[in-house]
């Protein structure tokens, strides 16, 4: 069963004026259906096929590049869509603001080091908020398609709650080089209900 490339859970414009239509509409119709179709291909026919893509990515120094690059694509993408809303913006609430504050000290603590993170990444990656195996949240970034799912990566993540894709495909046409204002306008289209869903 090849991958599919998830439909945007909104109008293009929908995170306009942070996101731009434009952007959008490259970015999905054609950066990630590229990901997705290279990636399909790269697995198609071989023994990685019928994996599960999480456990691809275990032992990805092992698999060809397309798988890495590609697998990696898909998914972070897929995660991303899902990530940002219309509605959203404003700070989380409950047990995910409770382990934030307990994790960096505050909520605009944690802000800071996720935006420090996300523009500190030269070239293009992706900034991660994640938990660790010991229940901890941290901040981490990965070049390129890594996530922190794979072996290459540093940080050791159970799980990924959100992602910040910093490729400039992501921002260039509305922001051009200034990726911290990228960074700042995305504060307010972040799905806090849906990190709050990946984080129980
Ligand atoms: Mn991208």
């Amino acid at each position: 069963m090849a991958f599919q490339t998830p439909d945007l859970p909104y109008a293009y414009d929908a995170l306009e004026p942070y996101i731009d239509k434009q952007t959008m509409e490259l970015h999905h119709d054609k950066h990630h259906v590229g990901y997705t179709k290279k990636f399909n291909a790269a697995i198609e026919g071989t023994e990685l096929e019928n994996k599960e893509i999480e456990e691809l990515f275990k032992n990805v120094s092992y698999h060809p590049t397309a798988v890495r690059n590609h697998g990696g694509g898909h998914y972070n993408h897929s995660i991303f869509w899902t990530i940002m809303s219309p509605t959203g913006g404003g700070e989380p609430s409950g047990e995910l603001m409770d382990a934030i504050k307990r994790d960096f000290g505050s909520f605009s603590d944690f802000k800071d080091q996720f935006a420090k993170t996300a523009a500190g990444r030269f070239g293009s990656g992706w900034a991660w908020l994640y938990l660790d195996s010991n229940d901890k949240l941290g901040v981490c970034s990965t070049p390129n398609q890594d996530n922190p799912f794979m072996d290459v990566a540093e940080c050791d993540a159970k799980k990924l709650l959100m992602g910040l894709d910093v490729w400039e495909h992501a921002y260039y046409l509305k922001y051009h080089n200034r990726r911290p204002d990228y960074i700042k306008a995305f504060w307010n289209v972040v799905n806090w209900e849906e990190v709050a869903k990946r984080f129980k």
